[in-house]
């Protein structure tokens, strides 16, 4: 199976291109030409797999260029290795007869992005062996939280990579900066830049964009790469867990084969229900996909109206890791829903690049409206559903999959569910501690540290190793960079 571009029907690549370009040439992203089909006979026979061997299914069907050996190694290295804290690795947790959570933050960082991130750095590894790219690969990343977190834990002491993060000076959370600065591992670096997430974005783009450092790189073996959301390796493993999870129903008997399930998802950057999508596209019974967005519901409006406008105020939310405008993974979405039409695809991202808006045709807003549902709430929404939802099921949400929470509730609209719901869950509530804390119990605590533990204490709850252990780790990095300098410091830290 080849890869071609959303936007350019004359790219034609393997998967290994694929994962090591990360972006398409011209600016589109990498999508299957054909989706593998998961019939019912292979479904039935993943349910006795554990979450491993359902992942070597998966991925040998999109990853045709690798062996059978190399992914298994792969899947052993993310998934095997003990960094995972639950044995089930994203394991399903019943709230009633009508809705399921699933967890996906038992990795090393309590939020989703470990379930990719731990896999890509050995996918893309592997990848860049493949096409005879030797030396080392610099991963440079910025990030607004989560992603930069879960891609040190990712990349450390992988052999052939460096990973560098930066992160906006004062624009992540206590929790988020103590996660980063305290990162082990012999090939990290993290910078606090001082600017807003834009800044240190824009800064890391310039990196990219300039030609002359990366051949001087490229002279010491050096490849620049990022561990970004449009990558295709970070996709791919999205799309086992929604399988992994339907298998786990019907091995608990909640539900029969063939029997059509919803997934709630809390959304930002739209990878996470493209996957679903994926999924469903793929063979695997789903119903409606109920896209859930905070204050910056951009999506909510594109999917009621079919127009797509991010000229609007930008809202810093409690569910900070979705205050997105540009849902970047929208495209490959437009992309299938268009039946592959590659012109208009580039069309509507032209416009949404030139005047930050663009509108589908009936043809593709009736057919999205089929699959999604969408919906939003504000974060006194989010703090009431944190409240209710451990009063009706003794449940503690994370803000993020509170949203989810609260969308859901729109979308049954109080009456019975046609089918059985699976409200995807993107991170622990410990990840997120004073603001959980002040959900439940009315009290600002001020202290992180201090509404971690009467989180625990007061709920009956673990709190995760990782994050309990924060607070022991020795600080390693204190250092600050002006956004301006960006460049230089990458030049002088890899060329030395
Ligand atoms: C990244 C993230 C999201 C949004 O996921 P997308 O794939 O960008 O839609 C939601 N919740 C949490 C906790 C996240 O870290």
């Amino acid at each position: 199976m080849v890869y071609t571009s959303t936007r350019d029907a004359g790219v034609n690549v393997f998967a290994a291109e694929a994962i090591v370009r990360g972006l398409a040439p011209g600016g589109g992203l990498f999508v299957p030409t054909k989706m593998p089909r998961i019939t019912g006979a292979r479904l039935s026979e993943m349910v006795s797999f554990d979450y491993l061997g359902r992942a070597r299914g998966i991925l040998g069907d999109f990853l045709p260029d690798f062996t059978a050996g190399e992914i298994d190694d792969i899947v052993l290295k993310a998934y095997g290795g003990g960094s995972f804290e639950d044995s089930g690795i994203a394991p399903v947790r019943k709230l009633s007869d009508e809705l399921y959570v699933l967890e996906l933050w038992h990795g090393p960082t309590c939020a989703f992005k470990d379930m990719a991130l731990q896999m890509l750095p050995h996918l893309i590894t592997k990848a860049l062996e493949k096409i005879g790219g030797g030396g080392t690969l610099a991963v440079l990343t910025a990030t607004s939280g989560d992603t930069g977190k879960a891609a040190l834990e990712g990349f450390r002491d992988v052999s052939g990579t460096k990973i560098i993060v930066f992160y906006p000076e004062n624009g992540v959370s206590h929790t988020q900066e103590l996660q980063m600065v305290t990162q082990e591992g012999e090939n990290v670096l993290v910078l606090a830049v001082k600017g807003n997430f834009d800044d240190a974005q824009n800064g890391v783009k310039e990196i990219f964009a300039d030609g002359e450092l990366g051949k001087k790189l490229l002279e010491k073996g050096i490849l620049l790469s990022s561990a970004n959301s449009i990558n295709w390796g970070r996709l791919m493993p999205q799309i086992v867990y929604y399988f992994s999870a339907y298998c786990d129903l019907i091995k608990t008997g909640e539900i029969r084969a063939g029997d059509e399930v919803d997934f709630v998802v809390p959304t930002g950057n739209f990878g996470n229900i493209l996957a679903a999508y994926y999924a469903k596209l793929m063979g695997l019974p789903v119903g409606r996909l109920v896209c859930a967005s905070n204050k910056n519901n951009v999506l909510t409006e594109f999917i009621n109206s079919g127009v797509y406008n991010r000229n609007r105020d930008f809202y810093a939310t409690k569910s900070p890791s979705m205050d997105i405008l540009i849902s970047s993974n929208l495209e490959r979405f437009l992309y299938h829903v268009s039946g592959g039409d590659h012109e208009a695809v580039g069309s509507y991202m032209r416009a949404l690049r030139d005047s930050g808006k663009y509108e589908v045709c009936a043809e593709v807003r009736e057919k999205m409206q089929g699959l999604l549902w969408g919906g939003h709430c504000d974060d006194e929404d989010t703090f009431k559903t944190i409240a209710a939802a451990y009063k009706k099921y003794g449940y503690v949400l994370d803000p993020h999959t509170a949203v989810g929470m609260n969308v859901y509730e729109q979308y049954r609209g109080g009456a019975k569910a046609e089918r059985k719901t699976i409200l995807v869950s993107t991170a622990s509530p410990f990840k997120f501690s004073s603001t959980v804390y002040f959900a439940l119990s009315g009290e600002d605590e001020g202290d992180e540290l201090g509404a971690v533990k009467k989180l625990a204490g007061e709920y009956g709850l673990r709190v995760p190793p990782s994050i309990e252990a924060l607070w022991q780790k020795p600080r390693r990095f204190e250092r600050g960079v002006r956004k301006e300098d960006m460049k230089s410091l990458i030049a002088k830290e890899l060329l030395g």
